[in-house]
């Protein structure tokens, strides 16, 4: 093992097998450093110690896979390199083998400027022999392995399930696979196994996790890939809070495998709050919540400012930006997006020296010391009534939009200052779970009701008269577990009833032919005795991808897609030939 020499090996024999990832040729004197994935050791090639492996030595070049055969030497003093752990040794070779050569690659590992994405994709085997690469894709090992331990000591099984299935619940597009044997007939790869472990409890198996691949055809961003990998979990009988605690257990364990501690059991936040006091159903809990400050401005102070006095006034605060100049507070404007007629004021100073009880009044309420940015978002006059379907919730539709655009600009501002107000520190992790989500959104364009979540959610039971008369007030039993305002999961206690379950995709507007044709084998098994159960899953690429402070999942996964869902590396996807398609009987039309 390349890095494990220490001092106390000084003497012994050694063998060092790995690339040569640095070559310095010093006439009479060769360096390599050979590199494996524990990390490197310099070799010592010297003409007047054995000339011959000297003489071979030269020939060495960018990792080229070699073994060498030597003694173990402590280095002197003045060479010693404090920065590696195998720093104080070196070996002394009497033997070299060229294991495999290498031709000249396009970047090397040991670069210490990274070459463009595209390349790293396409020759991403040498990508991956970086040192950050290979932290990485360790750190994702011993994650996935403290999940499984931990899960497998609380009597989770973990089973696999169908890869080729049929078209599920998740709401992406499918990614679909002809069938050869049934022309014209197609399996869909599944977007999450929701409906497996829900009957998989109807099975006996109380129990069940997987961390296992999900698949969804829709928009790439940072932090999505059309394959990515969920730890996937599912109990027979549970109230809401086992749930949580096992997930608390897991990540407990996944963030101790990555070296950090985190605080148990994770604050919760009922949705309204959530949207009142951070604008958005994941709030990061490291900046500051909004304050509510229309108590701060009189009534002519709102015809003259043409705030609608009606909706909220909300503060958004971001500590020590300190003094702003004219330009930056002009950058603030196009990071506003406007939901609803909401405005924006990001000029706070000019609101403090034109209304100056409210501006003082506002800094106090706020705690807004002197160097910290404040940007209120408001409602404007003209804002008319509300008479929107879900006009009757504890947050309207008028409020949310303010809340809402309130929420995306304090995200932005904090992403935008974090180095002024440094509170963006690795290892400061503040979870979160949100609860009580409504039960359905209203879908502006079709004009109808829409599962907020996957339509096998259970409403809460004192809700369920409401199903019909009154959508817009059910309350979800469903939960998000949030870090640092990353949704980490999502998951719910399920309706296990199958007279529910119908009524749920009545009050979603498919038919009973529509349902029994899409969920059929579902709504039957529900029949046949089938047990309350409830679960959750979260995304284990983002947890990597967190907890190895990387800037996307690519970062953590072997072998990603780009944002155009392509595998640079084994080049896919690619056509296929005519007699494959005749095969399945299908033919291509242009678009
Ligand atoms: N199947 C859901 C998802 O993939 C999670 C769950 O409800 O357990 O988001």
């Amino acid at each position: 093992m390349c890095g494990a020499l220490r001092p106390s090996d000084a003497g012994k024999k050694a063998v060092l097998m790995g690339w040569v990832n640095r070559r310095r040729d010093l006439g009479a004197i060769i360096f390599v450093d050979v590199r494996d994935r524990s990390g490197v050791t310099q070799v010592v090639f010297s003409g007047e110690h054995n000339a011959a492996v000297h003489e071979k030595a030269e020939e060495l070049r960018n990792e080229f896979v070699i073994a060498a055969i030597g003694t173990v030497k402590l280095r002197d003093a003045d060479t010693v390199n404090k920065n590696i752990p195998t720093g104080e040794v070196e070996l002394v070779a009497d033997e070299l083998r060229i294991l495999n050569e290498a031709k000249h690659p396009p970047f090397l590992p040991g670069d210490t400027s990274l070459a463009n994405e595209e390349m790293r994709l396409k020759y991403r085997y040498i990508d991956l022999r970086r040192e950050a690469m290979q932290f990485n894709i360790e750190l994702r090992h011993k994650v996935a392995l403290a999940i499984r331990d931990y899960l497998a000591s609380q009597g989770f099984f973990e089973i696999e399930t169908p890869f080729m299935t049929r078209s599920t619940p998740e709401g992406a597009r499918d990614y679909l696979v002809p069938s050869r044997v049934q022309p014209g007939t197609f399996y869909a790869l599944p977007q999450s196994p929701q409906l497996f472990k829900q009957i998989l409890m109807i099975s006996g198996f109380d129990k069940y996790f997987q961390i296992v691949r999900c698949f969804r055809d829709e928009d790439l961003r940072a932090d999505r890939q059309p394959e990515f990998t969920q730890i996937d979990l599912e109990m027979s009988y549970p109230q809401p809070e086992r749930v949580w605690e096992t997930v608390e257990g897991f990540l407990t364990a996944a963030f101790k495998a990555a070296g950090h501690a985190i605080k148990t059991p994770f604050p919760r936040m009922d949705y309204d709050d959530a949207i009142r006091q951070y604008g958005i159903d994941k709030p990061d809990l490291r900046l500051p919540a909004f304050t509510e400050v229309r108590d701060c401005f009189t009534p002519g102070d709102f015809e003259q400012l043409a705030i609608n006095k009606d909706l909220p006034v909300v503060a958004i605060r971001i500590p020590k930006v300190g003094e702003l100049s004219r330009k930056e507070r002009d950058d603030i404007k196009p990071m506003f997006i406007s939901k609803g007629g909401a405005r924006v004021f990001e000029d706070f100073k000019r609101i403090e020296s034109k209304f100056p009880d409210a501006g003082a009044k506002i800094r106090q309420k706020a705690g807004a010391a002197p160097d910290d940015l404040v940007v209120l978002v408001v409602g404007s006059a003209q804002s008319g009534k509300d008479d929107h379907p879900a006009g009757k919730r504890k947050v309207t539709p008028a409020e949310l939009a303010i809340y809402a655009s309130a929420g995306l600009l304090r995200v932005a501002l904090g992403q935008k200052y974090a180095a002024k107000h440094g509170l963006f520190q690795h290892g400061d992790f503040r979870f979160l779970w949100v609860t009580n989500f409504p039960m359905f959104e209203y879908d502006e364009g079709d004009k109808r009701w829409v599962a907020a979540h996957h339509p096998f959610t259970s409403p809460h039971e004192e809700d369920m008269d409401k199903l019909e008369s009154d959508p817009a007030m059910v309350r979800a039993l469903a939960y998000d577990v949030v870090l640092n305002g990353t949704e980490l999961g999502s998951g719910s206690i399920r309706i296990h009833r199958q007279d529910i379950q119908r009524k749920i995709f009545h009050a979603l507007g498919m038919t009973e032919e529509e349902a029994k044709s899409r969920f059929g084998f579902f709504l039957e098994a529900l029949e046949y005795g089938t047990p309350p159960h409830g679960g959750i899953a979260l995304g284990l690429d983002r947890i990597v991808m967190i907890l190895a402070g990387a800037e996307s999942l690519r970062e953590v996964i072997p072998f990603p897609k780009t944002a155009a869902a392509k595998d640079l590396m084994v080049d896919a996807p690619t056509p296929v030939t005519a007699a494959q398609l005749r095969d399945l009987g299908i033919g291509i039309v242009k678009k």
